[in-house]
């Protein structure tokens, strides 16, 4: 069945952080934004759930930085690293104040929520399946158990994540390679750890990070390359790959097994992936990319939620406040957007990639656990190289 087509200033494919915080941007501009999300909310996702400090004031300017406030885990004041033996503590930069984490079942809710708020038409759950641009408008085609229907816009957002592959423009190739990282994440009850402590996780194949987050959960997220994870399931045959990985985790790093070790599992683990880290563009084929989708950090230095409401942010203000209808004028605030976005999260996308690269490998990963051990401000230095104390140009 296909339904009559709607018109709109812009359509938000994808309704995670990055989705939802460009609909609220643009819509508190004026504009007549629809955004399509494919899952139903609330919905658990593969994310260690820290937001950084630097971030909140996005938060505030969205609408929902109180009500992330009010939810949020404890504050974050200091990093750890565990590390085989060895468990080193250093202090977070601060700017001002501290990050904190929020289960991604409650802030993507609450994201999306607000942009209902501010007149957002929601299509969830619905899912984007074709995108042509016919004229000087895009007709953007979603399906939903309601049928098909046809959304039109001068102005279209991928915000879809870099997992998905399909056939819009947006979306990343298949990828498989035994070098792929696959993520996983468990919420934990009745864990071991310091309330204000985020220790980063260096394993053998992999890396990771534990946060209290919201509701006394715990939540334990890591990557583990592909090829390393099928020699830990070769050695514990029978098990699952997340029951594997879990025996893994606590049997290389004392500092895992003192804080996990007696906890219990508060729903399942889940997997995703592969990620797909690296600087992509923010502008191609008249589609405007935010968050994931425009590039990606491993998630070691925990900065994919910040990037993806910053960069959200940072779109609203390249596109100001009337849509921009031809395509010259699109691309060259493609281009400014595409600018901005650089300058705002390449230094960490780089530097997460050589954090990743010494944490997989035991043995650099101890000579960077020595060298921190000795010096522990070198943690807190990764931390302000990873964007912890940079916030947007506007906000700072
Ligand atoms: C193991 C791990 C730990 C992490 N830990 C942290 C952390 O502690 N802190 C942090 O800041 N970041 C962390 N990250 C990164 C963070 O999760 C991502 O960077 C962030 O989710 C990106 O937000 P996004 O909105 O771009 O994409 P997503 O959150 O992936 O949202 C995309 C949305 O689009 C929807 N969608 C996809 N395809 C379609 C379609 N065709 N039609 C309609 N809807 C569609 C999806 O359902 C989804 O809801 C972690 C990542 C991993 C893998």
């Amino acid at each position: 069945m296909t339904c009559a087509t709607e018109t709109f200033d812009a359509v938000v494919m994808g309704g995670g952080p990055a989705g939802s915080s460009t609909a609220i941007a643009l819509a508190n501009r004026g504009w007549r934004v629809a955004m399509v999300e494919k899952a139903v909310f609330p919905r658990r996702k593969v994310c260690g759930e820290f937001l950084s400090a630097t971030s909140v004031p996005v938060l505030d300017r969205l609408g929902i930085g109180t009500d992330w406030r009010g939810a949020a885990g404890p504050e974050v004041r200091r990093l750890a690293l565990f590390s085989g033996r060895q468990v080193v503590e250093a202090s977070m930069p601060a700017r001002e104040g501290f990050g904190r984490a929020l289960g991604r079942d409650v802030l993507d809710l609450r994201l999306v929520a607000e942009a209902l708020r501010r007149g957002v038409a929601l299509f969830q759950p619905a899912r984007v399946v074709a995108h042509r641009r016919d004229g000087e408008a895009a007709s953007i085609d979603i399906v939903s158990d309601a049928g098909e229907r046809t959304l039109r816009a001068h102005v279209v957002v991928a915000a879809h994540g870099s997992w998905e592959t399909g056939k819009l423009a947006s979306q990343l190739p298949r990828q498989h390679d035994a070098h792929d990282f696959l993520g996983f994440k468990a919420h934990f009850h009745g864990a071991s750890l310091s309330a204000d402590m985020m220790p980063l996780l260096a394993f053998p194949g992999g890396y990771g990070g534990i946060v209290w987050a919201d509701g006394e959960r715990l939540s334990l997220s890591c990557c583990i390359r592909r090829d390393a994870l099928a020699a830990i399931r070769r050695c514990r045959p029978g098990l699952s790959a997340s029951d594997a990985l879990h025996g893994h985790l606590v049997d290389s790093s004392i500092g895992i097994a003192r804080t996990i070790g007696d906890a219990t599992l508060a729903g399942p683990w889940l997997a995703a992936g592969p990620i797909r880290p690296g600087l992509r563009a923010g502008y191609g084929d008249d589609i405007f990319r935010v968050g994931n989708v425009a590039g990606e950090a491993h998630p070691i230095i925990a900065e994919g939620i910040s990037m993806a409401v910053q960069s959200g942010w940072l779109l609203a203000e390249a596109l100001g406040s009337a849509p921009p209808g031809n395509a010259e004028v699109r691309a060259a605030i493609g281009r400014r957007y595409e600018a901005a976005w650089r300058r705002q999260f390449a230094l960490r996308i780089r530097a997460a990639g050589v954090f990743a690269a010494l944490a997989i490998r035991p043995s650099t990963a101890c000579v960077a656990g020595g060298l921190i051990a000795a010096v522990p401000p070198i943690l807190t230095l990764g931390a302000a190289l990873s964007g912890k104390a940079k916030p947007l140009p506007a906000f700072g």
